[in-house]
């Protein structure tokens, strides 16, 4: 499946944070490596968004949208430091 990068969030995000997410850095839970969003691996799909860390591949967080409003589950984010 292809990819685009973290760029793509920043309207999904930015709903949900009320402000722009793709210069925050995740903490991958999974290799422990630190990355602004930007250059997280994204696949989007009609069931929702998967963001993918970009060192080790694990699954950082996935959006989905539920009656008109994203749901973001972030069980593979050991730290998120906002912008
Ligand atoms: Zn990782």
């Amino acid at each position: 499946m292809t990819h685009v990068d973290g760029n793509v969030l920043a309207g999904t995000l930015s709903e949900i944070f009320e402000q722009d997410m793709t210069t925050a850095a995740g903490e991958c839970a999974g290799c422990g490596h630190t990355a602004e969003l930007a250059v997280a691996l994204v696949y989007l799909s009609g069931a929702g968004t998967v963001v993918r860390c970009s060192t080790c591949g694990d699954v950082l967080f996935t959006i989905i949208d539920v009656d008109g409003h994203p749901r973001i589950n972030l069980s593979g984010v050991a730290l998120l430091r906002m912008p």
